[in-house]
């Protein structure tokens, strides 16, 4: 497609500089089309949320492309990081795959950190406004969006997109729908400097993930590029149980002893993910939107990314949605000089992709968590091998 240059003065104003947010800015840029970041964080803080991401050859690095940043990606790109192992509580072993680094998989790892980096080093700074965070936005008579923040600034949008995670502020103006709690909760440790420290735990893990699945628990393990495994230690909980459970950010130590009892009949190669952590422990209740969630559309508003459709990380689609949703929003505003048209048809190309994915996410959250999930894993993902090598 080629690059247009718009002087139609519309002011667009984007919600949020997460992947999903960044991306949208940038391939608006290279279009010539102008657009403003507001960003609650005084600064990037995509490094401290960090976590390993697999981008999608279909979606995530579809966008890379149209952002003009496929080659440097390829640089930083973690294509080992491919690696998958799958335990059960005993140590049993069911999938242990080697990626083969030369062949340039279809979803190699990046941390979320360097992905974010990666796309402010291209971007205009002078578009992204930290310290912004968005309180409340209506609808004038004109059509036009105004935005109230925290500091107080009020600004005035003839497009607003809600980049802005989870617990958007601008989903409000499009529905009642809230995010309701998916049933898990998950406690986030870090081991790092894992190889030099814990190379026995490196070993174990390889250079990829590690899922260990049984009891309706569960260890997830993966390596970052910044030499950290990341833990997330999982479980099947009642909403309220985390207040009672007596694990809290606060006395993470304590939090550790606790997390090893609920583990305690799980093999010592999987409990030394959390024997091994940094005293650092943070909880996460993980929320979604229902599958297939629209809203009643609005032609100076929209939404992107996890604001239109979180959902638990089951499928590792998250950000891969979010860089998608970016790039189909911004070539439909580019294709369309009549916003209302972009809307409409970006909103429904996405509902379709993303309900699937959503679906997806939701079949492999309740998998996960079941009965003999790690045979139930390893036989879902032969079947999906199998089906991959007769349409290929
Ligand atoms: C534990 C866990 C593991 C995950 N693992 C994976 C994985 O392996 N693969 C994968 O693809 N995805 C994964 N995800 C999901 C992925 O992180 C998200 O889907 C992705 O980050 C969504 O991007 P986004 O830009 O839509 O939103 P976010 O990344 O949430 O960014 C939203 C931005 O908006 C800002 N913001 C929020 N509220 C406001 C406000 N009121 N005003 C202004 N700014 C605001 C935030 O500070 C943030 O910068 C995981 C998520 C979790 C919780």
């Amino acid at each position: 497609m080629k690059t247009t240059t718009r002087n139609d003065h519309r002011r667009i104003a984007i919600i949020g500089g997460g992947p999903g947010g960044l991306t949208l800015a940038l391939i608006l840029q290279k279009h010539g089309i102008p657009s403003v970041i507001y960003e609650r964080e005084l600064e990037d803080k995509s490094h401290e949320r960090g976590g390993s991401l697999d981008i999608h050859e279909n979606s995530g690095q579809q966008a890379l492309k149209e952002a003009g940043l496929f080659e440097a990606f390829q640089q930083v790109a973690r294509y080992e990081g491919e690696d998958f192992r799958l335990f059960d509580k005993t140590g049993k072993c069911f999938i242990d795959e080697v990626a083969d680094e030369d062949e340039q998989g279809g979803r190699p790892e990046i941390d979320r950190g360097v992905l974010c980096d990666l796309l402010l080093s291209k971007l205009d700074p002078t578009i992204l406004r930290y310290g912004y965070k968005l309180n409340k936005a209506c609808s004038l008579d004109n059509g036009m969006t105004e935005l109230h923040f925290e500091n107080g600034f009020v600004d005035r949008a003839d497009l607003v997109i809600g980049a802005d995670g989870a617990f958007s502020r601008v989903r409000p103006m499009l529905s009642d729908t809230d995010v309701s709690y998916s049933g898990l909760t998950m406690f986030e440790l870090n081991v790092v400097d894992a190889a030099n420290r814990y190379p026995d735990l490196v070993a174990f893990n390889r250079r990829g993930k590690m899922f260990a699945l049984d009891d309706n628990k569960g260890i997830l393990g993966q390596l970052n590029g910044d030499g950290r495994i990341k833990v997330y230690a999982s479980l099947k909980a009642e909403r309220e149980w985390l207040q009672t459970s007596g694990i809290s950010a606060d006395k993470p130590q304590e939090a550790k002893s606790k997390l090893l009892e609920i583990f305690e009949d799980w093999n010592e190669s999987l409990k030394k993910y959390i024997r091994y952590a940094d005293d650092a422990v943070l909880p996460r209740r993980i929320y979604m939107l229902p599958v297939g969630f629209q809203w009643k559309r609005n032609s100076g508003v929209t939404l992107i990314g996890d604001a239109a459709h979180v959902m638990s990380p089951f499928a590792g689609e998250g950000v891969n949605l979010a860089m998608q949703d970016a790039m189909e929003l911004a070539l439909a505003i580019v294709r369309n000089e009549d916003q209302a048209k972009a809307i409409e048809e970006y909103e429904e190309k996405m509902y379709e992709y993303a309900s699937e994915k959503a679906r997806e996410s939701h079949d492999n959250l309740v998998l996960c968590f079941s009965d003999d999930a790690a045979p139930k894993l390893n036989n879902l993902m032969n079947s999906l091998i199998e089906q991959y090598n007769i349409q290929a």
